[in-house]
């Protein structure tokens, strides 16, 4: 089966145009970063880049080296904002694969010791609570 063709009405394509908010951790010219409303962990980020993939089966493979250089430099941030013991990077393709979006983004989340995963696209966080982790993680940030 081909990858299906790109939906620009998916819900991060519309947070992309700023026609729905999000919770901002990071933005350049590359990647929009922002806290996940249904987060699996406390301090969970998604990552996606500015232009239009599906999914890494679809996606230029230039862009996705510049986009997981973005990855990395955030997933050092939110290590240290959420004093994680290690983190876990999670990217789903098409349902089969458990995508339920479809513009691609990697999914920072940290991970503490004996600490179990809540479920994928579970319950939703407080906004207060999603606030109060971006903070954190936005003074973490490094420079690229
Ligand atoms: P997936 O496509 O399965 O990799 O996951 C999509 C992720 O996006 C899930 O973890 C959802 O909790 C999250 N999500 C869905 N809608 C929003 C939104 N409006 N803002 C932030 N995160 C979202």
């Amino acid at each position: 089966m081909p990858t299906p063709a790109y939906d620009e009405t998916n819900i991060f394509a519309k947070i992309l145009r700023g026609e729905v908010p999000c919770l901002k951790v990071y933005e350049d010219d590359v990647a929009l970063a922002f806290m996940d409303i249904m987060p699996q962990a406390d301090g969970h980020v998604l990552v996606l880049p500015k232009s239009p993939a599906r999914n890494i089966l679809d996606a230029d493979p230039q862009m996705l080296g510049q986009l997981i250089a973005r990855v990395q430099n955030i997933a050092r941030a939110v290590k240290e904002a959420l004093a994680a013991d290690g983190i876990t990077i999670l990217q789903y393709n098409e349902p089969a694969g458990g995508q339920t979006v479809f513009h691609l983004h990697f999914h920072i989340v940290p991970r503490w010791t004996g600490v179990v995963l809540r479920p994928h696209t579970g319950a939703a966080e407080r906004p207060e609570v999603l606030e109060a982790f971006r903070r954190k993680i936005v003074a973490a940030l490094k420079p690229l």
